[in-house]
C-alpha cells in the first residue's frame, strides 16, 4: 500500500492487487509502530538523536560485517519518506515519546524519540469501505470490537483516578456505542488499523485502483528482466504489462509451510501471527525469478514473540501475543519444565523466544510457563485476561489458566518439576527482596523498567510470589514477521543470484529480506523499514526510463 501510494504520487499508473477481501494484512492487525531513528516529529517534541547514533547502534547489536549500506539506506531516508507521506497524503505520524530500543544497555541505543505511531483514524471517513479495513484481532480489542491504544488502556484503567481520564474514557464508550448503532465495529482506529486506514483513504483520494481478491500468480519475463504479472481473480487470469516494475509485498512467507520449514527452526513452525492470506508468494516468484534469498546470514528467520492460546466464545482459539503488558511486570516468572527460569523475563519478545529455543535445547522449554499469583493476574492482567478481572474462574475452566492452592499442585498441574518450581520461586523472592536478580538481571535496562511497574520497589520488575491461590499460563514461540526473504540492494530492487538488481522486480514489508538480519533491535523495526524501502522502490521506479528501455 505505501509503495502504491508514494508510485501514485510520484504520477505513475499504479495497481494495488489484494488476495483477500481486505486491505492491511498483518500491518492491521499490529501495533503500528515504526522505528525511524531521527525522525522530525520526535525532533520537533524535543528528543534528540541521529542516524550516526542509530548506525552504531545496530552495528553494536548486528555486526558491521554485512548489510550496512541497507542500514544506511534505511536510517538516510527514514525521516525523509515520514515527511514526505505526511505533505503529500493523510498517512500521518505522532511521536511515541519514551520507548525504549530493545537492547537498551547497548552502545546507541536510544530510550525515547525513534519509535512513532499513527495518529488515530476516524473509520467513518471511508463510508461503507470502512469495512474493508481489517480489523485487529479479537485479543486486541474491548467489549468485543473496540480498539484501545497503549495510553488508553491507562487511562480506562485509572478512569476514576482524575476527572481527566474519566472524560476520555466516558468519550471513548459513548463513541464506540454510537458507532456500534452503524458499523460493525468500533470506527476510532488507533496502531496498526490506523497506519492501513490512513493508507487506504490516501488510496482513495488518489483513485488508485485497488483489485480485491485477487492474487499475483505468475511474473512475466526472468531474471534479465520483468516486465509484468499474471494476476488471478475468481478463476480468471490477467496478464498486466508493467510499464516501470512489479512490487512484490505479499506478506511473506508465514502460511508456506514448505518455506517455513527451510527457514524456521522445527519449534517455531506450529504458530503463525501473521493473516492467513500470506502464503509466500512473493518469495516463491521471486526464487523462480532467480533472486537470491537472504537467511544464510541471518540469526532467526523470523522475528518471535511468546504467545498463548486462547479460547473464543465461538469455540474457535486465537493466539495472543505477550508482547509489552505483563511479562516484565513484578511477580511473574518464565520457567521450563525442570521449574527453572532461562530468561530474563523482560527482555523483548523476541529475545524470549530466542531464550526458549536456546534453552529447549538440554531441557523442554516450549512451551514454557508463566508463573504468578492470581492477585498479580487481576491486577496486571495476563495474556488475553484484562487487568481488573475479578473472576478467574471462566478463564480456569477454559484451560486457559492454571490455577492451584499450593506451588507443588500448580507444578503437578502443569507437569513441571515441583521441588525445582520451589526452589526457583525461593531464589526470585529473594531476588524480589533485594531488588537485584543475579541469575538473568530483570529489571536492570531501560527496556525491562520502561514495561515494569514504577511504583513498585527496590525493582520495578521484581515481585514476590508468595500469596496463593497460585497461576500458570502456557506460552508458545509464534512469529510475527518473517526476516529471510528477496535480497534487495538500496532501491528494493530484488538481486539475482550473482547479486546484480534483476530490472523491474522490486520487494518490500516482509516479502524483503529483513536489514536487521534476524535481530530485534526496537519497536516497529519490521514497518519502518518496510514503509521506508516501499517509498524507495516506488521513487526509483518512478525517477528510472521505462521498463522496455532498461531491458535489453
Ligand atoms: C500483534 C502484532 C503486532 C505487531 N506490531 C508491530 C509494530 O508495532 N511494528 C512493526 O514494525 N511490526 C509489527 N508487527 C509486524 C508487522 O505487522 C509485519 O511485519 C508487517 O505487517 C509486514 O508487512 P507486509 O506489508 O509485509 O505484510 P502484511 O501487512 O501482512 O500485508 C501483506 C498483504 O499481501 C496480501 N497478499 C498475500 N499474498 C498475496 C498475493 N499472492 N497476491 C496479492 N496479495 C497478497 C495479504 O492479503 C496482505 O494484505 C506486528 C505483528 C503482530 C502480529
Amino acid at each position: 500500500m505505501a509503495a502504491a501510494l508514494v508510485a501514485a504520487l510520484e504520477g505513475l499508473e499504479v495497481l494495488l492487487c489484494e488476495a483477500s477481501d481486505q486491505v492491511g494484512g498483518t500491518a492491521a492487525t499490529s501495533a503500528g509502530t515504526l522505528w525511524i531513528p531521527g525522525n522530525r516529529q520526535s525532533l520537533a517534541a524535543g528528543f534528540t538523536d541521529s542516524a550516526e547514533q542509530a548506525e552504531a547502534y545496530l552495528d553494536s547489536i548486528i555486526g558491521a560485517e554485512t548489510g550496512r549500506h541497507l542500514r544506511a539506506a534505511f536510517l538516510r531516508t527514514g525521516p525523509d519518506a515520514i515527511d514526505y507521506l505526511a505533505a503529500r497524503s493523510d498517512v500521518v505520524f505522532r511521536p511515541c515519546g519514551r520507548h525504549p530500543d530493545y537492547r537498551s544497555n547497548q552502545p546507541g541505543a536510544a530510550i525515547a524519540g525513534r519509535a512513532i505511531i499513527p495518529e488515530p483514524f476516524d473509520g467513518r471517513v471511508l463510508g461503507r469501505d470502512f469495512e474493508r479495513v481489517r480489523p485487529p484481532i479479537d485479543e486486541f480489542m474491548i467489549f468485543g470490537s473496540m480498539m484501545v491504544g497503549k495510553d488508553d488502556i491507562v487511562r480506562l484503567l485509572g478512569r476514576f483516578a482524575s476527572f481527566a481520564n474519566f472524560v476520555h474514557s466516558a468519550t471513548l464508550v459513548a463513541r464506540f456505542l454510537s458507532d456500534r448503532l452503524r458499523y460493525s465495529r468500533g470506527t476510532r482506529l488507533v496502531m496498526g488499523n490506523a497506519l492501513v486506514a490512513r493508507l487506504y483513504h490516501s488510496l482513495r483520494r488518489r483513485n488508485v485502483p485497488i483489485l480485491f481478491e485477487t492474487s499475483i500468480e505468475d511474473l512475466v519475463g526472468g531474471a534479465e528482466g520483468v516486465t509484468g504479472a499474471v494476476l488471478r481473480s475468481g478463476g480468471t487470469s490477467l496478464t498486466v504489462r508493467a510499464r516501470k516494475g512489479v512490487v512484490l509485498a505479499t506478506g511473506g512467507y508465514a502460511h508456506n509451510a514448505s518455506l517455513r520449514g527451510a527457514f524456521m527452526p522445527e519449534l517455531g513452525r506450529a504458530r503463525s501471527m501473521a493473516v492467513t492470506s500470506n502464503g509466500g508468494a512473493g518469495i516463491a516468484l521471486g526464487r523462480k525469478t532467480g533472486a537470491r534469498i537472504a537467511p544464510a546470514e541471518h540469526r532467526s528467520g523470523a522475528f518471535w514473540s511468546p504467545v498463548s492460546v486462547t479460547h473464543r466464545p465461538d469455540g474457535s482459539s486465537g493466539l495472543f501475543p505477550h508482547l509489552v503488558l505483563d511479562r516484565a511486570k513484578p511477580g511473574l516468572i518464565a520457567v521450563n519444565a525442570a521449574g527453572r527460569r532461562f530468561v530474563n523475563e523482560a527482555d523483548s519478545y523476541h529475545d524470549f523466544v530466542e531464550a526458549m529455543f536456546a534453552a529447549h535445547k538440554t531441557v523442554p522449554s516450549v512451551p514454557a510457563y508463566l508463573i504468578c499469583e492470581a492477585g498479580f493476574v487481576r491486577r496486571y492482567g495476563l495474556g488475553a485476561i484484562h487487568p481488573g478481572t475479578r473472576s478467574l474462574a471462566a478463564f480456569e475452566r477454559s484451560g486457559y489458566l492454571v490455577c492451584a492452592p499450593t506451588i507443588d499442585e500448580l507444578a503437578r498441574r502443569i507437569s513441571v518439576d515441583a521441588a525445582g518450581l520451589r526452589g526457583t520461586i525461593r531464589r526470585s523472592n529473594e531476588f524480589a527482596r533485594t531488588g537485584v536478580d543475579l541469575d538473568f538481571g530483570k529489571g536492570e535496562t531501560e527496556l525491562n523498567r520502561f514495561n515494569g511497574d514504577p511504583s513498585h520497589g527496590p525493582n520495578p520488575c521484581l515481585g514476590p510470589i508468595e500469596a496463593p491461590p497460585f497461576c500458570a499460563l502456557a506460552v508458545w514461540p509464534a512469529e510475527i514477521a518473517c526476516s529471510t526473504g528477496l535480497a534487495t540492494d538500496e532501491d528494493a530492487r530484488v538481486l539475482d543470484r550473482g547479486g546484480r538488481p534483476i530490472p523491474g522486480l522490486y520487494a518490500c514489508g516482509n516479502d524483503m529480506a529483513s536489514i536487521m538480519e534476524g535481530v530485534y533491535a526496537g519497536p516497529g523495526i519490521t514497518l519502518g523499514p518496510a514503509l521506508v524501502f516501499a517509498y524507495r522502490a516506488a521513487r526509483h521506479a518512478a525517477a528510472n526510463p521505462a521498463l522496455t528501455q532498461r531491458i535489453s
